[in-house]
Order: C-alpha cells, then structure tokens, then sequence
C-alpha cells in the first residue's frame, strides 16, 4: 500500500534526514516508526503527503507513485494526526471533526451526522461533547477529537506523528487500547511515528527501528526483541528485552498444563473439566482463581499469575468461555522459548 524505493531526503542546510529508506507497508498494516529525536522519523512520515519533498527515490501509495499526484487530492486520501492535534480553537469539537468532508463538499448535514458517529466510535459522547469548545477538553479528549477528525474523509491511510504523546502515561495506555480496538475495526494502512519503545512494540504489526537517518531493522516487534538485528538495535531495545517480549507473545494451547481433575484420578480432556466442578483435594483452578483468554498476552497472563496464590491460572476459549487449560510459571518461560525459537 505506502512502498518507499531508496528514498533519500537531505534539507537545503545539507542535513541529511534520512538516507535509503526502503520498506513497504501492507494494506490494512500498522507500522511503528521508532528510534530516538531527530533520526528522521518525522521527515519520514511528511514525504508520505508531500509536506516534504525526496531528494531521491520515489513513494508509491497504491503502486501510484505520488510524485505525479496532486498533493491535494492526495491528502484527502491520507489523514493525518499530530501531537499538537492542531483542532480549530473556535470551531465546536462536532465542528473540527466535520471539517474535512466539508472541505470536499460533503453536505453540511452528513457531514455532521458523520462527524457525530466518528466522535461515539473514538468514546466521546456527541452530544456531551459535541458541542464544546477544545480548550473545553482534556488532553486526552482533544487527542480522539484528533483521531475522529482524521478518520473523517475515510481515507485508507493514516499517518500519526507522537499522536498519543501529549497525554500522561496512564491516559496513554488507555488511549492506545482503544486505538487497537478502534483499528480492528477501521482497518486502516497506518503509519505512527513515536520515540516511545512500548508503544511501538505495543501498537505495531511491525516497526522500523530507526538508527540516524536509516532503519537498522523492520520487523515484527517480537522478532526485534527475539533477534535483535545490530548491536544498536540490541542496545535501543535493552537488556530488559525478554520482559518487553511478554507483551507481544500469546498464551498458546502449547503452553498449557491439562486441568488436573480430583485428586487420584487421571487428567481429563479440557471440555470435562471446564464444565464440571472443581472439587475440593483436586488441583483445578478454584473458582475464585483468576483466569486469562487464550491469545491474551503473557503479560497479562503472568500479571494474573501473581494476584494469585497458587501459581497457576486458569485459560479459558476466549469464545466460549470455557476452561481450556492452566498456565504455570514453566508454562509461560515455555511460551518465551516457543516464541524465541519461531522467530529464529
Ligand atoms: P524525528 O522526527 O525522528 O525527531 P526529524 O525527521 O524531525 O526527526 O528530523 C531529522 C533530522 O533532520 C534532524 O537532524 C533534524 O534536525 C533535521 N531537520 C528536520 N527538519 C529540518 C529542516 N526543515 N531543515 C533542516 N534540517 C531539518
Ligand atoms: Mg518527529
């Protein structure tokens, strides 16, 4: 969908931003572009929608290659989200976020009524909030405003630079969260810049981990810390890396201890012992055990793991509710080394 081709960008000062890029984002893909300031990111994301011009190299969107489009048109199939939100102070927040189907003659009604669905689906209430003003919001109310605004005009793509960097940490991870949620959803082709390392590896389907000026590495974030390419990749990931890696590796069927049924009698089949009752001298889970889905990240798996006593959770079909399996702390270093060896 976005392919850049030994894209090249030095500015007029001589400095060279970035220096034969070439990677390619999928339809419906979101890829996090990460390192620390001033490696270009940025620049980066600008030459997606000609706010910035290559010096070489070329960008295809859509295999189109955008030099030869107008950059106008383009924008409208490109939204754009940015840290400072940059919503119109005078304009109500139902407003801003009508403002680009207006922009491209979507009459005014639809466009509000349009505008008023994209506030419900980013979690603000249209007509709490719709008619406020955004010095009227909190900072992590602007930033939906933001997200709702560009999902505007549907366009398949979305560039977000730091788009959830102006909000505290706490607010951050809930926005991100619903992000994901919202994506699942909306499908976009997106690419988020951020200097952020878990909220790369949290958000991206894949990331480019930018060195100065180039990518040292494009990969999925659990190949990027189970291999880490360069020793400078090794070293921006941390030497913490393999508790970053409980975040993006699943709890699998593979990882699973059977549920154990009364004491004496053998192991049953999952279904059994999901549907009878543990009884007491046996070593199901209890009831008030906490359990996790299956495909729940072992971060949340191990977080569970240790509200408990008994160092054992329950798993469960994240369907049907049913009780699969337990998951015990040598089933989730199993999961780790599954998770290292598939990406060796
Ligand atoms: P990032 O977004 O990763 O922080 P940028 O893409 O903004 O990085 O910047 C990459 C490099 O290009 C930096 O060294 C920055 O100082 C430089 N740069 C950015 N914009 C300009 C400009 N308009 N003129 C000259 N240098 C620039
Ligand atoms: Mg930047």
């Amino acid at each position: 969908m976005i392919r850049f081709e030994h894209v090249t960008k030095r500015y007029p000062d001589g400095t060279t931003a970035v220096e034969d890029l070439s990677f390619e984002v999928a339809e419906g893909e979101l890829v996090t572009l990460v390192g620390p300031s001033g490696c270009g990111k940025t620049t980066t994301m600008k030459m997606v929608n000609r706010l910035i011009e290559p010096t070489s190299g070329r960008i295809l969107l859509g295999g189109e290659d955008i030099a030869g489009a107008d950059p106008v048109e383009l924008r409208r199939r490109i939204g754009y989200v940015i840290q400072q939100v940059g919503l119109f102070p005078h304009k109500t927040v139902l407003e801003n976020t009508a403002t680009v189907p207006q922009l491209i003659g979507t009459p005014r009604a639809r466009a509000r009524a349009r505008a008023a669905e994209l506030l419900e689906l980013v979690g603000l209430d249209p007509a709490v909030y719709g008619g406020r003003y955004p010095q009227q919001l909190s900072g992590g109310q602007r930033q939906r405003v933001g997200v709702a605004r560009a999902l505007a005009a549907d366009p398949p793509v979305l560039l977000m630079d730091e788009p959830f960097g102006a909000v505290d940490p706490v607010v951050r991870e809930r926005l991100q969260n619903e992000f994901l949620t919202l994506q699942k959803t909306v499908r976009k082709t997106i690419l988020l810049v951020t200097h952020d390392l878990e909220e790369a590896i949290r958000l991206g389907d894949r990331m480019a981990v930018y060195g100065s000026g180039t990518i040292e590495q494009f990969a999925r974030p659990a190949a990027v810390l189970g291999s880490p390419a360069t020793d400078y990749v090794a070293s921006f990931v941390g030497a913490d890396r393999g508790l970053k890696r409980l975040a993006v590796t699943p709890v699998g069927t593979a990882d699973l201890e059977a549920v154990t049924g009364p004491a004496g009698s053998a192991a049953e089949p999952a279904e059994h012992a999901a549907a009878s009752a543990p009884a007491p001298g046996g070593h199901p889970p209890a009831g008030a055990e906490p359990t996790v889905a299956l495909g729940a990240s072992l971060r949340e798996a191990l977080a569970a793991l240790l509200q408990g006593d008994s160092g054992r959770i329950g798993v469960t079909d994240p369907d049907s509710g049913a009780l699969v399996g337990v998951l015990t702390p040598q089933g989730v270093h199993r999961a780790l080394r599954r998770a290292q060896l598939q990406e060796a």
